[in-house]
């Protein structure tokens, strides 16, 4: 077939608009790219495959990431939500996270409008079916209708689309998500090309009528009142809220699950695909916690125009004369009826141990995978390394250095760490447990940690940039008062005193000392501290988290600074590591598969040893 060549030529091609997509092509044009979006459906921009929802335990973090860097998932959310919740305010800062429920088409609506206004963006319907390559360098993309786009960079961000095969029961079909295509023959070339191409599953609940749901049988969950923004950017949420409600499953809902396995491709072997271990079917909890005898959902309103509801933790692949009598099992929805039934899909990914950190391929130069394609799950994981290969693919087209986050300076540099070092055979997603610094990686602290980055790289605005040094400026300035402002028993309020059980307080206490202690929070300062009234509720948060956790905070700084000398280390990309004396052959094996760019990434392939990173540090000065 003769190929077409379109008139124009691109800095950035980006394939998919998924998360991970929207995210790279607009990191793209703002930076000043000329970019393309090629995607399947133009009106499936951004669609939530899933529950329509942001954030939650440690994806919140990486929604704050992305919003610090100059990402758009947080002003996304924050324009279209519709209840928001802060989790874990019992526990600690590190693991206190965001979640926000979605209005799903305005979600999808407000990114498609956005992208269509940046400047330096197009948009194009159109199936990406292979990549044009000529001596190890990515050229441009070619569309199914035999449409040559060239440009010097592409991105690809396929998703669950590539050869994606959707199961209902022992029914299957091809499909990259209910109601769409699949993309078929891009991950044939890509294996030509030399990559490690997998199959990987996951699945997604029926969407129920709320018009058959009897409400006053469950239970309401509301957000927070007032609700807490995603973005450092948003003054405030306007939007109408709406609750969730709880609902449980029950023996009965079990038995008729366990009547309908012998037709479910998960049990009967017709799925292949290795599915997410922390996100399981109901049908897998069923039967990995057979002594459990309920399991809780929250039935999420999917936007503020639809009846439909995604009832959480319901996901399954049973056929759909099973799937009715287990959600009708289920007191409140005794009559519901299924508006889309649920289902498990397999898809393609690529091996990301086969990428740098800068998210680019090692085999074809200019080439980057971003999302799904890479073997994660999850919106935020996807938008994270959007960001980052949309950031990486200019600085390339300007000649210069890629941006790397340290695994001490971000979760997304966590995640990408871990997926480039480490491969992946199951779906990946992002819990706090995965970062080793967890007191520094705080959501409350994303922009003191990233703002700098967003701003140097040219994605965060000078307005934003502004308001951010402001806030770091008060911070230090709020630090330095409460350091010198004192507490003298003399002048001190007697029933203060009292309630601290320090009647016999006899020499002066700062204000910091005050803070450090656990029952003195800075609402309880304001006591004795009316000043305190005037500070911004964001700025004694901070001064508060600072001070409290000062000794744990200095303690994983410590650990930074020795692993740093590592991570530092480059390893020439041609080392030989088969006359590097003193290597085992296991370690020579996993070095030569894993290929890791620096020391910190060889040390934390499982098998290399300490002694042997030191081989290979004496090696590498010595340049061997
Ligand atoms: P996607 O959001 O899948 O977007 C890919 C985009 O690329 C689409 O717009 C598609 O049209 C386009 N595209 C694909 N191939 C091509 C091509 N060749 N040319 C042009 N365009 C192309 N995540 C969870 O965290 N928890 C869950 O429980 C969960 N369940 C899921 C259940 C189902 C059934 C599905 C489909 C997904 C589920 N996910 C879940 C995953 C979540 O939807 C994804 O992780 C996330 O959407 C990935 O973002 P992405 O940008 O990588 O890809």
């Amino acid at each position: 077939m003769g190929l077409i060549d379109y008139e124009k030529q691109y800095d950035v091609i980006v394939a998919g608009a998924g998360h991970a997509g929207c995210e790279a092509a607009l990191a793209a044009a703002r930076m000043g790219c000329e970019t393309l979006l090629l995607t399947i459906n133009l009106d499936a921009i951004a669609l939530m495959s899933c529950n329509p929802a942001i954030g939650g335990l440690a994806k919140g973090h990486l929604v704050k990431e992305i919003d610090a860097l100059g990402g758009e998932m947080g002003k996304n959310i924050d324009a279209t939500g519709i209840q928001y919740r802060i989790l874990n305010t019992r526990k600690g800062p590190a693991v206190r996270a965001s979640r926000a429920q979605a209005d799903k088409q305005l979600y999808r609506l407000r990114m498609k409008h956005v992208m269509e206004q940046q400047e330096r963006l197009s948009l194009k319907q159109g199936e990406v079916t292979g990549l044009v390559v000529e001596e190890g360098q990515v050229r441009g993309v070619v569309t199914k209708i035999g449409v040559r786009f060239l440009g010097k960079t592409v991105i690809l961000t396929t998703g669950t689309f590539m050869r994606g095969l959707i199961h209902v029961g022992l029914t299957n079909y091809p499909g990259g998500r209910a109601g769409d295509l699949p993309s078929v023959g891009l991950s044939d070339q890509l294996r030509d090309l030399g990559f490690t191409v997998g199959r990987l599953k996951t699945g997604t609940p029926a969407r129920l009528d709320g018009n058959t749901i009897d409400f006053s049988r469950l239970e309401p969950q509301y957000g927070d009142d007032p609700p807490v923004p995603f973005s450092f950017s948003t003054e405030r949420i306007d939007r109408p809220q709406l609750p969730c409600y709880i609902a449980y499953t029950n023996e009965r809902t079990h038995e008729i699950i366990r009547s309908g396995l012998d037709r479910s491709p998960l049990y009967s072997g017709v799925i292949e695909g290795v599915g997410p271990r922390y996100c399981p079917s109901i049908e897998d909890k069923v039967m990995r916690f057979p002594d459990k005898d309920r399991h809780q959902s929250f039935l999420e309103p999917e936007g503020c125009d639809t009846v439909e509801y995604y009832p959480s933790g319901l996901s399954t692949s049973l056929p759909i004369d099973i799937q009715y009598r287990l959600y009708r099992s289920i007191e409140g929805l005794e009559n519901v009826e299924i508006m889309r039934p649920a289902y498990a899909i397999e898809y393609d990914y690529v091996d990301p141990i086969q990428l740098h950190a800068s998210l680019e391929t090692k085999l074809v130069r200019n080439l980057y995978h971003a999302g799904q394609i890479n073997g994660t799950s999850g919106y935020e994981e996807a938008a994270g390394q959007g960001l980052v290969a949309g950031i990486n693919a200019v600085l390339r087209v300007r000649g210069q250095e890629p941006l790397v986050l340290g695994r001490d300076e971000a979760y997304i540099g966590v995640m990408i760490d871990d997926l480039v070092t480490l491969g992946t055979r199951e779906p990946y997603r992002m819990f706090t447990s995965r970062a080793e610094y967890r007191l520094l990686l705080r959501e409350d602290n994303a922009d003191l940690r990233l703002r700098e980055r967003g701003h140097a790289v040219g994605l965060v605005r000078d307005g934003e940039y502004r308001l951010f040094l402001e806030k770091r400026e008060r911070i230090g300035a709020e630090l330095e008062r409460v350091r010198a402002a004192k507490l003298l028993p003399s002048e001190a309020d007697p029933s203060f005193l009292e309630t601290h059980g320090m009647t016999d307080l006899h020499n002066a206490l700062t204000f910091e000392q005050l803070l450090r202690r656990p029952d003195i929070t800075y609402a309880e300062l304001s006591r004795i501290d009316p000043a305190s009234d005037l500070v911004p509720p964001a700025v004694k948060e901070q001064v508060e988290i600072q001070i409290k956790y000062q000794g744990y905070i200095e303690r994983q700084l410590d650990q930074v600074e020795r692993a740093r000398k590592l991570e530092g280390t480059r390893i020439p990309a041609g080392l030989d590591y088969a006359v590097i004396p003193g290597l085992s052959a296991e370690v020579r094996e996993k070095l030569l598969r894993f290929r890791p760019d620096t020391l910190g990434q060889a040390s934390r392939i499982q098998g290399v040893t300490p002694a042997a990173v030191a081989i290979l540090s004496v090696a590498i000065k010595s340049g061997s």
